[in-house]
């Protein structure tokens, strides 16, 4: 079948194969070993709310230094951990710590944590999620799970059982990433939404792009009426910020608001804040 290659050709490109698979393996088995000494941890990145400009809350993101002492992205072991059946132990470790944290803030700030695809096919997830909440004392009207569409995909019915039994229990539940899954408006209406976050994909585009701006102002609108407050992710200047103030999106998250810090730094974010607030 192979015409016109020689087995050399095989050759050529199963080194660099073996290459990505070994990489993939070392990686995978670092994870794991991480994931048994609990050495992955979060940063908390501020939401603060666009009409008065408190800060309200902070999303946790998971941070991990591997072996070598590099950062590795979430964006890289996320999805690995859910390919090897690792996201519910590394789940379970960065709720609870999250949860731990965010009971020394203030009362009326909240914990927004996200959830990967795969865990919307896990029927045991509010046991889990309600079960480290009872251990850790927090109360599960502070805590928001972000998802994005895509956890909507794979068994609906399921994804919508699992949001209405976390619901019931006051857990809040937000849309993440909004406008860049798999967006099936039929599907949409099914689901209960507290809140829609925005994709910072959108925010670049903001006010130099008209018909960008038409989608941006729709999608506001459908959030408006469903209820759901709306969060613009990936604020990074000042003309953004007034942009969406301007267009009365509820909440705003961006480096130019407040960068992912480690948890020690939270405290005195926070203080730091409610001074140059009250020296104006
Ligand atoms: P996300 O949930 O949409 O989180 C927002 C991402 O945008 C974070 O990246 C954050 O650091 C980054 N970001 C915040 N403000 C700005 C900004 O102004 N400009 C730009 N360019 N980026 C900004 P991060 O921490 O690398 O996380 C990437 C993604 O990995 C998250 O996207 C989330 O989908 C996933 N992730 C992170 N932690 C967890 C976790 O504990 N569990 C699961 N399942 N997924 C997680
Ligand atoms: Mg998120
Ligand atoms: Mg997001
Ligand atoms: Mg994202």
């Amino acid at each position: 079948e192979a015409k016109g290659r020689g087995p050399n050709n095989h050759v050529l490109f199963e080194p660099e194969m073996q290459a990505k698979v070994s990489r993939r393996a070392k990686l995978e088995g670092e994870l794991r070993r991480a994931i048994d000494k609990g050495s992955i941890g979060a940063f908390y990145q501020p939401l603060v709310d666009l009409r008065s400009g408190d800060v309200c809350g902070f999303e946790a993101l998971a941070r991990w230094k591997n072996e070598d002492g590099e950062f590795v992205p979430p964006n890289v072991f996320i999805p690995l951990a859910e390919e090897s059946g690792l996201i519910t132990p590394l789940f379970q470790q960065l709720l609870r710590e999250a949860c731990e944290a965010a009971r020394s803030w203030p009362e009326d700030m909240g914990l927004s944590f996200n959830l990967s695809p795969v865990q919307m096919e896990d029927r045991m997830l509010p046991t889990r999620v309600i079960g480290i909440l009872d251990e850790v004392g927090f109360p599960p009207e502070r805590l928001e799970l972000e998802i994005t569409e895509n956890a909507l995909v794979s068994d609906p019915d399921l994804a919508a059982h699992i949001m209405d039994s976390l619901s019931s229990r006051g857990v809040q539940i937000a849309l993440d990433d909004f406008g860049t899954g798999y967006s099936n408006f039929s599907q949409l209406a099914r689901f209960r939404f507290d809140k829609i976050k925005i994709d910072k994909s959108f925010v670049a585009a903001c006010g130099t792009d008209e018909r960008q701006e038409k989608v941006i102002q729709a999608m506001l609108g459908l959030s408006r009426s469903l209820h759901a407050k709306t969060t613009v992710e990936g604020i990074e200047d000042h003309r953004q910020l007034a942009h969406f103030v301007s267009q009365g999106c509820d909440l705003g998250q961006g480096y130019l608001l407040g960068r992912p810090m480690p948890a020690e730094d939270v405290v005195t974010y926070l203080s730091d804040r409610r001074q140059v607030l009250a020296t104006g």
